[in-house]
């Protein structure tokens, strides 16, 4: 498989640390976003773990299909960042959104705990494929709240789960078949909170390559105020392996 990566974070304008992360390993097929939260740099320290954690059990555990290695690892960060909170006064609390797209052959398998995203780019086609964990993203789906009144809602930034802080997980799991030319986007909610989805597609369709790409999305989100920290992976396959090959 042959892809095209570009991956940036930024602190934002208001925030002391930046608690967000992404890991990208081309070789492995696998990018994550992470977002931690808690006091004292614990959100730094939550997101570390949990990204640490994954890779770490992608490598070891093999014999699984993807989504049950998938399963397995984010089970695995849940306890890691739990135990490292349990272990440690000014940790405790500290937890963490994860987004993985791992990249298998000529599949994508998603799997993802919180508010961070991942949207899909195919043909003209622009859609998010990971739910919000958030109170207002639940409210959504249920009709309680129009698109308009989540927006304004001030109960955006309410997880229903995160990894380390909820000890049963109701992961969210899907793969799709890639094709070439696809762009896949993973993002914190630094980005989808300053930055509309109209927006963001518009971006993630211009023709340019990917660098400028997700340097303006998170100038967007900057020139919107930069209330939090800023995450894009945009990655492009550009070329798949042919199916009997591994
Ligand atoms: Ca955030």
């Amino acid at each position: 498989m042959k892809l095209q990566v570009c991956a940036k974070t930024d602190i934002g304008l208001r925030r002391k640390n930046n608690e967000d992360l992404f890991f990208v390993d081309e070789k492995m097929g696998l990018f994550i976003v992470a977002d931690g939260m808690g006091g004292h740099a614990a959100g730094e320290v939550a997101s570390q773990i949990a990204v640490e954690t994954i890779c770490q059990s992608l490598q070891t555990t093999d014999q699984n299909s993807p989504q049950e290695q998938l399963k397995q690892a984010i089970e695995n960060a849940n306890q890691a960042v739990e135990q490292a909170a349990r272990g440690n006064n000014k940790w405790q609390g500290m937890g963490t959104t994860l987004t993985i797209l791992l990249l298998k052959q000529q599949q994508g398998y998603l799997a993802h705990v919180g508010d961070s995203r991942i949207y899909h780019l195919h043909n003209s086609q622009f859609e998010q494929l990971s739910d919000d964990h958030s109170l207002v993203g639940e409210q959504l789906r249920q009709g309680i709240l129009t698109p308009e009144q989540a927006k304004i809602s001030s109960m955006g930034n309410i997880l229903l789960q995160a990894i380390g802080m909820t000890p049963q997980l109701n992961i969210c799991q899907k793969n799709i078949a890639l094709t070439v030319g696809d762009r896949f986007l993973l993002c914190s909610d630094g980005l989808t909170d300053m930055v509309s989805d109209q927006k963001i597609e518009k971006i993630l369709k211009q023709s340019v390559p990917l660098t400028p790409l997700c340097e303006t999305l998170i100038e967007q989100a900057i020139v919107a105020g930069g209330k939090d920290n800023i995450t894009a992976v945009i990655l492009q396959i550009d070329q798949l392996d042919s199916a009997e090959s591994k």
